[in-house]
């Protein structure tokens, strides 16, 4: 799991529940591409096509407000058309329709986001597994230590499959991953791979 490319097929209007799912998943070490990110407000959706063509699997994230969006549709057509996997992100079972209408997918569940994020990481891990692994291939995010002056990188390792990690947030537990330099603790909450808190260390380093 590094350097996969995931592209999110979304309406313009959806945007901001987008930014939301994926706040976290782009923690991960893979390229995380949100369609409207990347458009700038005037210029063509269709210079994605590279982009589109080059990813590893598509998230089409179908609505009430995107259902008729002609570019969702097309974007699902050119990535079935090129082999590559495409996981609906849906509201209601019926807005799937067409090629992925039979395709497993992870409902949006507005009342109750952080299941949404869990249920949506557990797709990423297992269609992202590197060829070969285990059937729950190790997951980690990195990211520079945020004590001013230190800046190390440090890495959460998560080595719990998907299951334990949901019974460790309904437990309020909570994973860590501490700074090799400073020994500052950062916390993450086991469902979404959230960022909760930092507990500075002790053992500075001049
Ligand atoms: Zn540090």
């Amino acid at each position: 799991m590094t350097g996969e490319q995931v592209f999110v097929s979304h309406a313009p209007s959806d945007l901001e529940l987008v930014q939301e799912l994926f706040s976290t998943v782009k923690n991960f070490p893979f390229g995380v591409h949100i369609v409207l990110e990347e458009v700038g407000s005037g210029r063509s959706r269709k210079r994605l096509e590279g982009r589109l063509a080059n990813s590893d699997i598509v998230v089409a994230v179908l609505t009430n407000r995107s259902a008729g969006s002609r570019w969702i549709n097309q974007e699902i057509g050119y990535a079935l058309a090129k082999g590559i996997p495409v996981l609906p992100l849906y509201e209601t079972e019926d807005l799937r329709g067409g090629f992925v209408n039979d395709v497993e997918g992870v409902k949006i569940d507005r009342e109750n986001p952080s299941f949404t994020i869990f249920n949506l990481l557990c797709r990423l891990r297992g269609e992202l597994a590197p060829l070969g692994a285990m059937s729950v291939p190790n997951w980690y995010i990195r990211f520079p230590c945020t004590i001013p002056d230190c800046g190390h990188p440090v890495t959460l390792d998560i080595t719990q499959g998907q299951t334990k990690l949901w019974k460790l947030h309904q437990h309020g537990q909570q994973l860590t991953a501490t700074c090799d330099i400073c020994g500052s603790k950062y916390y993450f909450d086991p469902a979404t791979i959230g960022f909760r808190g930092r507990e500075d260390g002790i053992q500075r380093s001049e």
